[in-house]
Order: C-alpha cells, then structure tokens, then sequence
C-alpha cells in the first residue's frame, strides 16, 4: 500500500531540499515533485511554480500530479489552510489543519492548550493594553520575555533586561504574551504525529544567534547537531509522556487533530524541562541535521501518519549510530539586511558525504548558483561522532565561495568536546 508513492513536498526552503533529500532515499518513493521548491531540490525532484500560500492551487497541482501524499513544509501555508485543502480534495496531506497549526500560529492559543493539557510551560499573561503589559513586565521581572501573538518567523520574541525596550516591544504589537524567563539549556524534539499517536525523534539542537558565542541577534538559526551528549537520559520519553502525547491529545480532545509534525521547543529549567514554544512543522536547521541520521523510511513514516496509520511503521523509529552537525552559510549582512544576487560557487567540489543544502538560492538567467536571501546554505556533516560530523561540514564550508558570505564556527564544539570526553560505552543509545 506504501509501495510506490507519489510525493510532493511544498515550499522551497534548507527544510524542504532536506525532506526531498530523505524521501529520495526512501526506495517506496517513485516519483518525487516540489513546489516551489529550489535548485537543491531541483536535482532529486521535479519543481513546480505554485502559490504555496494558496490551497486551491497547491491541491489542484496535487491533483494533477497524481500525489499520494503532500507533505507542507512551511509554517504559513498551514496556517493558511493549505492542508485542509489538500484533504479536501482527497489527498492525503502531512501537515497539520488550519485549526490544529494554530499551536505555532498563536502564541495565546498556544498556552491555552498546554494549560488543559497540564503541560509544563511558562507562567504567561496575554495582554492587550499597555497597562496590562507593564503590569505583567513588573510582575515577572527581569529578564523580560515578550512575544507578539501572531506569526512572526521568530522575530515576535524579545528577550531583554531593558524593561522600556519590553514595553516599547509590546505597544508595536496588538496582543502580546508576556511571560517568566526560562533559564536552561534548549533542546529541539521533534514528533511525528498521526493525530493520536505520537513518534517523537531523537533530541537535536539549533544555534539562534549570528555570531560565535551565541553573540549578536537573534535569527532563523545558524547551525544545529544531533544527538546532544550532554541530554539527561530518559528526556525523549520524559517528554513524550508530558508535553508531546498530552498536547496531541488535547487537540484531538476539540476535535482539530494534529496530523504533522509537533515541534517542541524545551528549555532544561533547575525546575524541570517547560515548553518555550511549539511549532507546526519541521524545524530549519534542524531538519537538515536530523533526517541524514533517520533510517526509518521518511516517505512510508509520512504516509503512514498522514493516514492516521501510524502504527504501521511501528512504536519507535530508527536511528543510525553517529552524528551529524549543519552550519548555515548565510548572506553579508544577514539578518538585518541581507545582500542577495552573489554568485556562489563550489557546492559540487564538497568532500563526498558532505550535504549542501539549499535555502535561498536561485539560478540566474545564466544558470549561475546565485543567493536569494539571509541563510543561503546549510552544509552537513556526518560522522561517527560530533567531532567527526563538524570535520566533515567545516571542510564543506571551507570549499563554498559565496563574497561577503558568514558563518559560525563553533557550531555544536562544545557537543564534541562533551562527547569526546566521555567513555565510549557512556556514546552508545
Ligand atoms: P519562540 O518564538 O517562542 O521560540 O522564541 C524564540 C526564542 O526566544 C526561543 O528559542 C528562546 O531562545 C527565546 N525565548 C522564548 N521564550 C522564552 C522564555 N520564556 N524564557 C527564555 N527565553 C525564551
């Protein structure tokens, strides 16, 4: 029933060239389609031009394409309703419905439902006036942690001890949560979900900030690895038990079940692992880093859940010993004002086993490589452990050419050293 699919993968991101990438090794997947998509997945899919905010257009291409199975990977068209289009036209769709999305798509909706689902997060106030927000600033104290209600591609959130810089924050935005800081390491789970049963993969980490040292601001992410050999054991079915099957059960419990991936953003608080924040979809970088090392099909498992059959694919899912790092090439300038336009050379000169991964990247009418936007690149290493996995993706960084070009070089060192240190016996499982 799985055996020969037919795929289409909608956006055009480092997270969609990433899942073409894992789909193409699935020997179940016979024909592969993206939409936008980019020149990455250019080379293991056929690319379509789409309005991939519209659902009309993306399940009518759906359609055409003779799809068994569409997988969203972008925020924004699941918030738009994408997925439930695609359902209606009988296809099925990985990606969560409009309503069930609304977990990543409103911060209030958000805590809302960990509220019921008695899932440890942050104390949170939503406020709708200024008074509201300087009262709630006041009686969390600092650090201040103010987030816009509303999707902002992770530049909603301030973070900040200057308590007018918070307040200025919080009267640009129409509602805002005002919430306590969470101190403590963060963590990445990601989760398969069917609407009722929850696979949740192995723990990986991003890196937010632009420069070495978690210096300078905040961005769409700069590197991630995976596994984190500093994560306390027992954390994935720690969390499966509280944050992951709880919330897919309380969507399910108001009747908008989430099919898709639920992403758990977790802070290891002194007082125990709180959710920062959910998300919809697979996260960017992530993704990049993650599915290298999954064996378990991504095709059948995505096909399974979207079904609501998971259970098919069985009660874990299969990971390859090892490690994998990804360090994000972004643009000069990245990510107040990115230039974009340069041409980039050497994606093809990679050590073999080296991934690059394309995210904003274009042909130009030459059929140059050239940058279309802030992360250009994620390149991916993997390796029998960290140390292996960032020597591989450093030599594929050292080899890409791309003027005016960054990026961080301690991505996931102070993993390695961790896990270098370590007796090997402590690396296994
Ligand atoms: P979010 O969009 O909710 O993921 O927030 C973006 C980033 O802001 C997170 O990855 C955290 O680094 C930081 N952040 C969000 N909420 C908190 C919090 N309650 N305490 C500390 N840091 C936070």
């Amino acid at each position: 029933m799985t055996d020969r699919l037919t795929v289409l993968v909608i956006g055009n991101g480092g997270r969609e060239h990433a899942l073409a990438l894992a789909l193409a090794r699935d020997p179940s997947v016979a024909a592969l389609h993206c939409a936008p998509g980019n020149p990455g997945t250019a080379a293991v899919a056929v690319n379509h031009s789409v309005d991939a905010l519209s659902g009309a257009a993306v399940a009518a291409l759906a359609v055409e394409l003779g799809a068994d199975l569409v997988v969203v990977g972008p925020e924004a068209p699941l918030v738009a309703g994408v997925a439930d289009a695609v359902r209606g036209a009988g296809i099925a769709c990985f990606g969560p419905s409009r309503a069930a999305a609304r977990i990543e798509g409103s911060k209030a909706f958000a805590k809302e439902v960990m509220a019921a689902a008695g899932v440890p997060t942050a104390d949170a106030r939503r406020c709708t006036t200024t008074e509201e927000a300087a009262a709630a600033l006041d009686a969390f104290g600092p650090p201040y942690v103010i987030k816009d209600d509303g999707l902002a591609a992770g530049k909603g959130v301030l973070v900040t001890t200057d308590r007018d810089a918070a307040l200025a924050h919080a009267a640009g935005c129409d509602v805002v949560v005002i919430e306590q800081y969470l101190d403590g390491p963060e963590v990445s789970l990601f989760a398969v979900s069917d609407g009722s049963r929850v696979l949740p993969m192995q723990p990986a980490q991003d890196f937010k900030r632009a420069h070495d040292d978690d210096a300078g601001p905040n961005t769409g992410g700069m590197g991630a690895y995976t596994p984190l050999p500093w994560a306390p054991d027992g954390l994935v079915e720690e969390v499966l038990a509280t944050v992951l099957q709880p919330t897919v059960d309380e969507l399910a419990r108001r009747g908008t079940p989430f099919v898709g991936l639920l992403y758990a953003g977790l802070a290891l608080t002194a007082a125990g692992v709180r959710v920062v924040e959910f998300n919809a979809r697979f996260g960017d970088p992530e993704t990049q880093v993650l599915l290298p090392l999954l064996r378990t099909p991504l095709g059948v498992l995505l096909h399974a859940a979207a079904r609501g059959a998971l259970g098919e694919v069985g009660s874990r899912l299969d990971w390859a010993d090892g490690a994998a790092v990804g360090v994000v090439v972004a643009s000069q300038g990245y990510p107040a004002a990115p230039v974009t336009g340069a041409v980039i050379t050497g994606t093809e000169d990679v050590p073999a086993g080296v991934e690059v991964v394309h995210a904003g990247t274009a042909r130009d009418a030459d059929g140059r490589l050239v940058s279309t936007g802030g992360r250009v690149l994620t390149v991916v290493g993997t390796g029998a452990d960290l140390a292996a996995a960032r020597e591989a993706a450093y030599a594929g960084v050292d080899v890409v050419r791309l003027d005016g070009a960054f990026h961080r070089t301690d991505i996931a060192r102070a993993a390695a050293e961790t896990q270098r240190a370590r007796p090997a016996d402590l690396l296994k499982g």
